[in-house]
């Protein structure tokens, strides 16, 4: 347990939300973040986020990744999942009704959009901090 804890540690991913939040916009938004075990893995989520818009207020929680099938935990999926529910805040006032064929293809274009924007910026981190000395 504590192998993936630390692989992939909340402190890490707590950094990861301040640097998200500047650059999403949603610096003004007062975000925590926590693992989540048994009451989300039971809806099938690997994350949630909790928020009262007229207050700027959210609680996302992903889900622990002891508490997620064995062997489908990479530490970008993390990432993912705390994008995913970002963007769910910056497109506050655009929410669906739940179970719309609407509703389905707003989330999927927050997974696509925000694995999207994980991987360029490990791809843009990597090359800045890159092989330099290769050349
Ligand atoms: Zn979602």
């Amino acid at each position: 347990m504590s192998e993936l804890k630390d692989a992939y540690g909340l402190n890490e991913l707590k950094s990861l939300l301040k640097n998200w939040q500047t650059m999403l916009g949603l610096s003004d938004w007062d975000i925590k973040l926590r693992w989540s075990g048994y009451e989300i893995a039971c809806t099938g989520d690997k994350a949630q986020v909790e928020f009262v818009a007229g207050d700027l207020t959210a609680v996302i929680k992903l889900l622990h990744p002891q508490a997620r099938p064995p062997d489908s935990f990479v530490p970008l999926q993390a990432e993912d999942d705390l994008m995913h529910e970002l963007l769910h805040l910056v497109f506050v006032h655009q929410r669906q009704p739940e179970g719309t064929l609407e509703s389905v293809v707003f989330e999927q274009a927050l997974h696509k959009t925000g694995r999207a924007i994980v991987r360029l910026h490990v791809d843009n981190q990597r090359n800045n901090t890159g092989s330099k000395g290769a050349e």
